[in-house]
């Protein structure tokens, strides 16, 4: 990903995608830079419910078709998609940076997690959907894996593209067809992407509408659809699974998490790379990753020093700035009510004594002072109840808390509605007895975030995270149903009289 990055600081204009035509709207709603809220960085089409019913539609009547085009053809379809998005990813990742904030290698990082799946999906396709034959005493079971329709997927604004393609490619390899609708929050790049993958399969087999939650109703309600995909808040997933109850849609969701660190008493904190690792798996992306590590759980024995090689640690990696600035490694929250959401868990923190501890440097205070920055901090002295420990932050502060032994630490880290990612840090095997007691979709040891995930092995929530699962055979197959075909041996009926 050495490409020289083409910086176009020109407004973008993005459409809704319909049967494979551009759709515009008289109307249309912008999106600004966080960085600096008076560059406007584009545009998208004001959807209504109309639309949506259209793409659905287009979804429908492109389905009997796609769905009996044989797999390798269907795949085919995919590569060449993916080749399309490859050669734009100098366009992409300034575009992406602008709109939402991130630095621009964290921009490139989530155009490779998108390639590295869309790559894999294809890769496994075949040996993954093949039907299976099974001969035995009563004659032939045949099973297949038959694709379910008309996907609705409706995705978040922290990454925007690989929580895009982490649906587009399964379900459409599997033989579905989709109708996606992108967060209004950062829906430039993603649907520059969409547009031209679009371009490469059959009309009507992949569409795209804008919208927020009124557009998100029909794609939730409408009964030509059959499988919900999305990732977002927990809250909103209330709204979705009561809207899709009326037609028992299949679902996939991907929701919130309030993801722990443990740190045994056996972490070394005079590990450097180690402690940056955990300071970035707290404050990458701003914070805002489902999968980043909100609460800091530290053995007494070594809290104290864990804190100071913490803060450390954390006042020379993070730099906040404009995503591209040279040294930048954190930008800005990616929207006012995220900010104001962050802003107030802080707030209560410190009126229950908690002490607010500045990390890191601000590279341009007058760039700080335009965009929707905030100062990253840490949270000493929050009580185990208390809000900014409960609740998913999503942006760029983390508590520390210290426990004094191990069942303790486990137990205040299961204590949570959300069970999506969790680390702990220390001696390896010791580690790993204590992460098979940890109930989360995924246990990542002496490292978190980003670094401990594989799109290879399947990813997801238990509790209140999600429903299902994403990446790996099990993203494949999730946009699929059993089809099981028997051909049993006629004449015979046992235990039924003639
Ligand atoms: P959000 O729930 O506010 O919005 C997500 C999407 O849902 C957006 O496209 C939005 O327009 C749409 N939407 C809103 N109301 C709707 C409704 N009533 N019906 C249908 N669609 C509706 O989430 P967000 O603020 O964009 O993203 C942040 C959240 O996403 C965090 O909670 C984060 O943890 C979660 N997330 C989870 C994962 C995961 O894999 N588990 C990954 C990334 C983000």
């Amino acid at each position: 990903m050495q490409e020289e990055l083409q910086n176009v600081t020109e407004p973008v204009v993005v459409h809704a995608i319909i049967n494979g035509e551009r759709v515009d709207t008289e109307k249309r709603y912008s999106r600004e830079n966080p960085a600096n809220p008076e560059e406007i960085v584009g545009y998208g089409p004001v959807n209504t419910r109309e639309d949506a019913v259209r793409a659905i539609d287009a979804a429908a009547a492109a389905f009997p078709a796609w769905a009996q085009t044989p797999l390798r053809e269907r795949i085919a379809h995919m590569r060449r998609a993916i080749a399309r998005f490859r050669e734009a990813i100098p366009e992409l990742v300034p575009l992406l940076s602008r709109e939402h904030g991130k630095p621009v290698y964290d921009a490139q990082g989530e155009m490779f997690v998108s390639l590295a799946w869309m790559d894999y999906a294809c890769d496994i396709a075949e040996e993954a959907l093949a039907e299976k034959v099974e001969q035995h005493e009563n004659g032939k079971t045949i099973i297949t894996r038959d694709p379910m329709g008309v996907v609705a997927a409706i995705t978040p604004w922290n990454y925007p593209l690989a929580l895009s393609t982490i649906k587009i490619a399964p379900a459409l390899i599997a033989g579905n067809t989709m109708v996606l609708k992108p967060s209004p929050f950062a829906p430039l790049a993603v649907s520059k992407v969409v547009e031209w993958m679009a371009s490469e399969f059959p009309a009507g087999v992949l569409n795209m509408v804008h919208g927020d939650a009124d557009v998100g109703v029909e794609l939730t309600t409408n009964p030509k659809v059959a499988k919900i995909a999305f990732t977002g808040g927990t809250k909103t997933a209330t709204h979705i699974m009561k809207s899709a109850s009326d037609t028992i849609k299949n679902m996939t969701l991907e929701l919130g998490g309030n993801d722990a660190a443990l740190v045994l008493s056996d972490f070394d904190v005079n590990d450097e790379r180690a402690m940056r690792r955990l300071v970035i798996s707290n404050f990458l992306t701003t914070g805002q990753i489902c999968m980043i590590a909100k609460r800091v759980y530290v053995h007494r024995s070594i809290y104290d020093a864990f804190v100071e090689k913490y803060i450390e640690a954390a006042n020379k990696w993070i730099r906040v700035g404009d995503a591209f600035h040279p040294d930048v490694t954190i930008g800005p929250v990616n929207n006012l009510p995220q900010v104001r959401h962050v802003e107030r868990l802080i707030e209560d923190a410190k009126s229950r004594g908690a002490q607010v501890i500045p990390l890191g440097r601000i590279l341009d205070e007058n760039v700080f002072a335009k965009g929707y920055f905030m100062q990253p901090t840490l949270v000493l002295g929050a009580g185990h109840d208390d809000p900014i420990v409960v609740e998913e932050q999503f942006g760029p502060t983390v508590p520390v808390l210290p426990y004094d032994d191990e069942e303790e630490g486990i137990q205040l880290v299961n204590n949570s509605i959300y069970g999506l990612t969790s680390s702990v840090w220390g001696e390896e095997e010791h580690a790993l007895r204590v992460a098979r007691r940890i109930e989360a979709g995924t246990t990542m040891i002496n490292t978190a975030a980003v670094q401990g995930l594989d799109i290879r092995y399947p990813f997801g929530g238990f509790k209140q995270s999600g429903i299902g699962r994403e990446y790996g055979v099990e993203g494949l197959l999730g946009y699929t149903e059993l089809h099981v075909i028997n051909v049993p041996k006629v004449g015979e009926l046992p235990n039924i009289p003639e």
